[in-house]
């Protein structure tokens, strides 16, 4: 990618001046757990349904902007109204629109780091200040005190759980509570919540106005390249983020696939239960290898976040020498010396294990 230009940049808003492209560290390898992807995929016979579904849509009309049968069979699941539903471009484009809809100057974002950089970023394109809450620096557990103390100086207030990159659940009691103590906006991000051993905040839609609960189809239902995501809240809010969205930014196909795939949730929940599975497996083989000097954290989504020596160099030679992509987070914030580490296939898992036992040996 180019660089900007100082004579472009000196053209941009000042809110994106200062931005550089985003860079997912992408290179091709043969094991990819770098980007919290559902490495199984869908189950064959979904894949059909979806292949069948895709085969037959019309794709000379715009697409329904409100994606109204997708949205009405998610909101039937939770027990809600059609218009306690919004879908986007994939969660992202919804945290993007929850900042357009209620960011900007004096409109401040309040938020629990280390979490998904995304906030930072949309907020500051949103030119809403941002202030943290950190995590406990050991368990990454989050302040609730502290961040009750702050929930009404806040305009939007964000819970990860289960959070990215940590793992770490929080209480939905405890979320209840920062609703309560706010006429603000509580989001709460559950993008991983289908790994997860804990109840959904959705149950919380009809009693609280104020939370808003987001969820994507890129993780449990292997639709990451599909890009989308649906937020539930209050009716309100749900017109508020329809007010900022761009009508049509949800393809047919998106809409498409993702409403195949949710008619086939019983098909896809094997393979949520054996990444769950996996998981605890790569927990246990990571946690022998604390004599390697290796930390690694009880998770409760798709990826391990782990703690280990020279974590920079382990990274680039797991990718150089064992063709296996992990996130490197050594160098952020209150993540010195971390990697996060999508759970893959058992054949994946093994070879990411052989791979940093064989490095740390040698170190
Ligand atoms: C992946 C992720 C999302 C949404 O991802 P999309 O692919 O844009 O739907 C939202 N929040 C967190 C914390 C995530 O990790």
């Amino acid at each position: 990618m180019a660089q900007i230009p100082d004579t472009v940049r000196a053209l941009m808003r000042p809110s994106a001046a200062e931005l550089e492209p985003y860079d997912p560290a992408f290179t091709p390898v043969e094991v990819n757990l770098s980007a919290n992807e559902n490495s199984y995929g869908l189950p064959a016979e979904v894949r059909a349904a979806v292949n069948q579904a895709l085969a037959e849509v019309p794709v000379n009309r715009y697409p329904d902007p409100l994606a109204g049968e997708l949205r009405a069979e998610i909101a039937a699941y939770y027990g809600l109204a059609p218009e306690n539903v919004i879908c986007g471009n994939g969660g992202d484009e919804l945290i993007y629109n929850i900042f357009l809809a209620f960011g900007g100057e004096g409109h401040m974002v309040l938020h629990c780091p280390p979490d998904f950089s995304v906030y930072e970023l949309y907020a500051s394109l949103a030119e809403s200040p941002c202030e943290s809450v950190w995590r406990d620096p050991a368990t990454f557990a989050i302040d609730w005190e502290k961040l009750r103390a702050r929930v009404a100086n806040a305009t939007v207030t964000i819970v990860t759980t289960p959070n990215n990159p940590t793992g770490t659940l929080a209480d939905p009691a405890e979320v209840e509570a920062l609703a309560l103590a706010t006429d603000g906006l509580v989001l709460v991000d559950e993008a991983y919540m289908e790994f997860a051993d804990m109840r959904s905040c959705a149950s919380l839609i009809s009693h609280y106005p104020n939370i808003l609960v987001l969820r994507t189809f890129s993780k449990a239902f292997a639709l990451a390249g599909a890009r989308l995501g649906y937020v539930l809240a209050d009716p309100g809010v749900v017109s508020a983020l329809a007010a900022v969205r761009q009508p049509y930014s949800v393809g047919v196909l998106s809409q498409t696939a993702a409403l195949a795939a949710w008619r086939h949730r019983p098909q896809i929940q094997p393979t949520i239960d054996e990444i769950v599975q996996q998981r605890g497996e790569l927990y246990t083989r990571l946690s022998e290898l604390g004599d390697l000097g290796v930390t690694v954290w009880p998770s409760s989504a798709n990826f391990l976040l782990v703690r280990l020596p020279h974590a920079h160099e382990v990274r680039c030679r797991l990718r150089d020498e064992h063709s296996v992509l992990v996130r490197d987070f050594s160098s952020a914030p209150g993540l010195t010396d971390c990697l996060r580490i999508t759970v893959g296939t058992p054949k994946e898992n093994k070879r990411l294990v052989d791979g940093i036992v064989s490095i740390l040996r040698e170190a």
